[in-house]
This record gives C-alpha cells, sequence and structure tokens, in this order.
C-alpha cells in the first residue's frame, strides 16, 4: 500500500480535543500526521513513541488503588491500545508508499513491532483481571459491549493459559507475525518483469502502447504489477497473457514456501495450544459464521448458486476463444477477463475503450466525493498545501454539518516504490473528544498526461469507491466512538467478516445509471453518457459473475482447507489443484503457485470466503434500496444510523438484523449473480 515525507514532531502528539468533536466551534482542525523532510530517525522515534506511550497507560493500570473503574482502568486500556493502532497505521502507511526502500524495511520493521505489543496486551492477565474487575452494570451498553468483546479477544488469544503456556503462545504469536509481514514484504519487494516484441501487443488499447514503448533492444518491459489488469483484459496473445498470469502469480515463490509452511505450523500449534481442532475453527470463533461448518456451507451454498451460472457463461467464452483458436477446448484462468471482454463486446455491444473515454480519473473522483457527500450527508473540503509524502496526495477533511469529523487522504496515482495494492489504512483512530479519526485510500489510477486526462477502467472505478467505502466507514463509526478500539479493522471489536460489507456496498453505485450519469462525460466533448450505452454496461456488467464467483471459491476453499488440514504434510500446489478441479470451470496453468504471490495467505489467513459472504450482506441490504433513487434521504440516514455510526458496539450479527429487520439471507445475492441469464436462452457446452 508510498511517497515521502513524514513526519513527526506533529505527529506525535495525539491532539487532546476539548469538548464535543461534533461541534465545529470547540473542534480546531487536527494537525496533520506528516511534516516536512522527514527522515527514518524520525518515524522510529514516532513510532517509539506510541510505543513508549502504550505502555505507560497500562502501567497507570497496574498502579491502580483500590476499585478499578471506567476512568481509572478502562479509559487507560482503550488509550494504550489507540497508541498501538495508530503506531501500525503508520508503519504499514511507510511500508506501502515510501519511495525509499530502506524506510519500507523501517516501516515493515514497526509493524511487527507494534503487532507484538498489541499482543502483549492481549496476553497481559494482569491487565485482564484489572479489565475484568471493572463493574459495567450500570454503563452504557456500548461500554458493556466494548468491554466484553475485549475480554473475550483476550481470551481468545489464551489470556486464561497457564503463565508457561501463555510465553509459548506469545512466542508463537510473535513468530508468526513475523512470518506474515515478511511474506506480504517479498511479495512487494518482488518486481519482475516480462520482456516481450511489440508485435505480441495486439489488442492492447493506444495509451498503454504510448506508454509502453520499446527500449533499444526492441523489446517492451511489463511489470508484474501494474500490467497484469490491462494484459489479461486485452492482450491477443494468450501465450502473453498466459507468461503475465505465471510471472504475477509467482511473486514471492519460490522463497515465500518454506514461509507460507512456517504461518501454517504456527497457526496450527496456537489453535492446538488454544484447545481448538484447527486455524480455521479458531479463527471463526470470533466471526460472525461463528464456526468453520458455517464458512464450509457458505461455499458451498454459493457453489450451489454460481455454478449453473458459470456454466452458461462457459460457451459464450469458449465461443470467443474459438475465433482465435477454432480447435481449442479449453479455458484457464488467465482467459478470463480477455474473452469477458470479448463476449461485452460482441454480445452487449459494450468496449471498455469505448466507455473509458468517459470516464477520465478527475471527473470519477469528483463524482465519488459527490455520490458519497449526498448519500452519506457529509461534506468533503480539500486541505490545499497540506504536507504530504508525495505532491500527488490528497487531503480531505470531512464535514458533518460543518463540523470536522475525520479526515481522508488520497494517494491517488501510480508511481515507482509505491505498493501497486488497492487498499484503505486506517492512520489514526478515532476517539469522541480525544482525537478524530484518519484513513488513507490507497489506489493506483492512471496518471494523467498531456494526452490523456488517465482514463480509468469499468473496473478500477468500481475499485475505487470500494476503498472509499472503507475510508467513511472508518470516518463515520470513529467520529462517533467513544473507545478508539470499536474501530472497524483487524484489532478492533468489529467482527473481520464484516469490514467488507461498506466498502463492498458503496461499490453499487457507479453501477448504476442515476448515479453514473452524474459525473461520466467524454473527456474531450464533455457528452454525457449514452442512455442506450449505459443500458448495455448495466446488461454486460452482470455477465461473468458465475465464472468469478466459482473462482472465488476456489480462493475461499484454499484459504479454508489450507488450515484445516496437518500443516506436516501440506502440499499446496496439490490442495490448490483439488479446489481447482472442485470449484472452478476454468484450468489453472500448471506453473503457477499463487499461493505463494497471495498477501491474503498473511493477512486473512482461513478467511478469505468474507469477501463473498459480505456480498450476500450487499446484495441483502440493497435489494432495500429503490435503485432509481438510491440516494434517498430516509434509507441513507438509516443505513448511515444503523450501519457506519454503530462501528464496533454491537455484534455484527446483531447490526446486520437492525438494518433488516432480520437475519441476512443469500436469495438477493443469489438473484444478483443469476441476473444475466434471465432473459437469454439456455446454451450447452459443446466440446
Ligand atoms: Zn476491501
Amino acid at each position: 500500500m508510498g511517497r515521502c515525507s513524514p513526519v513527526v514532531s506533529v505527529a506525535l502528539g495525539i491532539l487532546l480535543l476539548s469538548g464535543n468533536p461534533l461541534l465545529a466551534q470547540q473542534n480546531p482542525r487536527q494537525s496533520v500526521i506528516w511534516s516536512d523532510n522527514p527522515n527514518i530517525a524520525d518515524f522510529v522515534k514516532n513510532e517509539e513513541s506510541k510505543l513508549a506511550a502504550a505502555q505507560a497507560a497500562i502501567a497507570t493500570i497496574a498502579n491502580v488503588q483500590g476499585t478499578h473503574t471506567i476512568e481509572n482502568t478502562v479509559e487507560p486500556f482503550d488509550n494504550a491500545f489507540m497508541a498501538l493502532d495508530d503506531a501500525v497505521g503508520l508503519a504499514k502507511l511507510v511500508r506501502e508508499v515510501h519511495p525509499d526502500v530502506s524506510f519500507r524495511e523501517k516501516g515493515n520493521e514497526y509493524v511487527s513491532k507494534a503487532e507484538s505489543a498489541r499482543k502483549d496486551l492481549s496476553l497481559n492477565r494482569a491487565l485482564y483481571n484489572a479489565l475484568a474487575a471493572v463493574d459495567v452494570s450500570k454503563v452504557d451498553a456500548a461500554t458493556r459491549y466494548y468491554v466484553s468483546r475485549r475480554l473475550q479477544i483476550s481470551r481468545w488469544a489464551g489470556v486464561d493459559r497457564s503463565e508457561a503456556e501463555r510465553a509459548k503462545l506469545k512466542q508463537l504469536q510473535d513468530q508468526l507475525s513475523a512470518a506474515q509481514t515478511t511474506f506480504i514484504h517479498n511479495v512487494d519487494e518482488d518486481h519482475r518483469t516480462l520482456s516481450v516484441k511489440p508485435s505480441e501487443l495486439d489488442g492492447m488499447p493506444q495509451e498503454f502502447l504510448e506508454s509502453h514503448k520499446p527500449g533499444s533492444d526492441g523489446m517492451i518491459k511489463l511489470a508484474a504489477e501494474a500490467d497484469l489488469d490491462p494484459i489479461l483484459k486485452f492482450a491477443t496473445h494468450d501465450d502473453v497473457r498466459r507468461r503475465m498470469f505465471e510471472m504475477a502469480n509467482n511473486l514471492g515463490y519460490p522463497k515465500n514456501r518454506e514461509l507460507a509452511l512456517e504461518m501454517l505450523r504456527l497457526r496450527f500449534e496456537i489453535a492446538r495450544l488454544l484447545g481448538y481442532a484447527s486455524w480455521a475453527e479458531y479463527e471463526s470463533a470470533s466471526k460472525m459464521t461463528g464456526n468453520a461448518k458455517a464458512v464450509e456451507t457458505f461455499i458451498a451454498d454459493l457453489d450451489k448458486a454460481a455454478r449453473p451460472v458459470a456454466e452458461r457463461e462457459l460457451p459464450l467464452l469458449l465461443a470467443e476463444k474459438r475465433k482465435f483458436d477454432p480447435a481449442t477446448a479449453e479455458l484457464y484462468w488467465h482467459d478470463m477477463a480477455f474473452l469477458a471482454e470479448q463476449v461485452r463486446r460482441h454480445k452487449y455491444g459494450v468496449d471498455s475503450s469505448v466507455l473509458r473515454a468517459y470516464l477520465p480519473s478527475s471527473a470519477v473522483k469528483q463524482g465519488l466525493l459527490d455520490v458519497s457527500s449526498k448519500f452519506f450527508q457529509l461534506e468533503f473540503r480539500k486541505e490545499e498545501n497540506s504536507p504530504v509524502w508525495h505532491q500527488s496526495v490528497e487531503t480531505w477533511d470531512v464535514f458533518d454539518q460543518d463540523s470536522m469529523i475525520g479526515r481522508i487522504y488520497l494517494d491517488l496515482y501510480a508511481r515507482p516504490g509505491k505498493a501497486n495494492a488497492w487498499e484503505t489504512i486506517p492512520l489514526r483512530a478515532g476517539k469522541v473528544g480525544r482525537q478524530l479519526p484518519e484513513a488513507v485510500v490507497i489506489v493506483n489510477l492512471p496518471n494523467p498526461t498531456a494526452e490523456s486526462p488517465g482514463l480509468m477502467e469499468q473496473e478500477e472505478m468500481v475499485a475505487f469507491f470500494h476503498e472509499f467505502g472503507h475510508a467513511v466507514h472508518k470516518i463515520i463509526s470513529g467520529s462517533r466512538a467513544r473507545w478508539a478500539g470499536e474501530h472497524p479493522g483487524s484489532s478492533g471489536t468489529i467482527e473481520m467478516d464484516f469490514i467488507e460489507v461498506p466498502s463492498q456496498f458503496l461499490e453499487e453505485f457507479p453501477q448504476l445509471e442515476s448515479v453514473l450519469t452524474t459525473f461520466a462525460r467524454h473527456y474531450k466533448t464533455n457528452e454525457p453518457l449514452p442512455s442506450d450505452l449505459v443500458d448495455r454496461v448495466r446488461e454486460a456488467a452482470a455477465f461473468g459473475r458465475g465464472i468469478l464467483a466459482t473462482s472465488d471459491n476456489v480462493l475461499s476453499a484454499l484459504s479454508l482447507d489450507l488450515h484445516q488440514r496437518d500443516p506436516g504434510k501440506l502440499d499446496f500446489d496439490a490442495v490448490l489443484n483439488e479446489e481447482n478441479q472442485r470449484y472452478s470451470l476454468l484450468k489453472m496453468p500448471p506453473d503457477v503457485h499463487l499461493w505463494a504471490s497471495w498477501f491474503h495467505l498473511a493477512d486473512y489467513s482461513s478467511n478469505y470466503y468474507l469477501y463473498d459472504w459480505d456480498a450476500m450482506i450487499v446484495q441483502d441490504f440493497f435489494a432495500q434500496f429503490d435503485r432509481k433513487d438510491p440516494l434517498a434521504h430516509d434509507i441513507a440516514t438509516r443505513y448511515r444510523r444503523t450501519v457506519l455510526e454503530t462501528g464496533g458496539t454491537m455484534s455484527a450479527n446483531e447490526l446486520v438484523r437492525n438494518f433488516l429487520g432480520r437475519p441476512q439471507k443469500f436469495d438477493a445475492f443469489r438473484n444478483w449473480l443469476q441476473e444475466e441469464f434471465r432473459s437469454l436462452p439456455v446454451v450447452t457446452i459443446t466440446k
């Protein structure tokens, strides 16, 4: 998730706000986190001060004489986690965006260090006992939930085990954390390139060719990270697509083979020590799903719903492939994006390059801000000349009824040294009266040039909305949070398998005519998107959902099964092939070891299912909205109140029930998957 300049003296002080931060007059603008010309020493000093602040807060709890109270115990407890969460946030940001590799490595080091300190707190028995001793019978429901969830999180960590077991758990957790960060780092720093002849780039858009000129040897260099998606979508030569797919999915390989095994061994050992049959079982206990069986059931349900759709998509894709290779009978993973694009062109009359002309990145960004402003009833004000790590990074202050409630940084454009990932990093946790929440949206939009304003693919636009959805969730929930630890994130109180709901929810908007037409205009003529093209775009967007869901299921099952088996006997490639044969209709090229480049194996472990799980909830939520008027005030307000403002003050299952009036159902998701074939004839596969 780079640039440069940070930090420090400003960042050290958590700005203390007096009074209610929702009141503008009492709420001065929070200082920005970067100062000019930061260096590694400043960064380290900043991180160390946060680690020290956490220790100091915990020490006050140990010194409490007499009764433990909200003020003398829960408050410093929460402040300690806030300091550590913020230390992790800044270190992750440095790791992802700093142009200097040694700075990035220092960031990586502090991600591990701060995460380790966080685990120490979860395993600290005296701290646990102090928190458990606080009388919460007369406090508000959110505080009661917060304390009970924190105690439960500590028990999941093993705080109630013997001292020897806790020491062992801590050692295993530290090793695991180090293995995970090195695993991700190995992928991030593996910058492979593929050299191709200009003639091998048939099908690529003109803009791509203009920004990829041959070198003195006559060859064109393609980067595994930045060039993968356009090559997979447009390159006519399947050999080029295959080589790119193989290269991108082998980043970190073979280095990460041992690390992956180590992660799985450590996780297995931790789970067994804590009394669980497997890591998957252990992880599910703290999720909406509750147990691994529920995850298996979900994967099976999705297979049942998606497979018939995928089977109807397959012949359409195969027919397109046969236009290039009449004898072929097989479709590979690296064929999917290209062939789907061909189907969209020929069947639905939607050519990505035509659509792109209506999606210059600046217009999409403004559209996103406008739509979000209306829907969430917020105002975004740009801070000019605020110090940031790269001149292209934008700082947006978020206002609710004239009162600043948080800040979003937009790191929009690809550049050397910046990670290729699209992600949102929580930079500061929000806590009422103490600190406003901040988040950094990291995307890699095409850079505007003298010839072109940086035209976006539809998928990029949707992914941009997705990341912004995470940021808004973070800001709205954080601005209301009594406790910093209520934040949406892996260390907060919200279940991890809910956090992709607000982001995927926002993905729906740019796919609606009523929203898309508000900002999509031709970059040369300023003409609005023609309405017949809007219709075709909508129909075309529904194509491919079956194949995509079955491919997702391969990864969900891979993530789950790797964590249900004995790691002593694991053969990653064999498990990958097994899942692929079981769930996907596409073939995996033989030399692909995608588990090695798959950073979700490190950060989501057994929980990859959560994307589709959350997509199910999103479709159920979205079915409650009027698609012609999705920004209608009443339901938008209800969504904001019940889903976003609530943050981690209750279980996600309860939050979903509050919005829907019932638990989530699969039906709306199934309808969404089947949307494309409602009016099309049945086609059978010819082999
Ligand atoms: Zn996301």
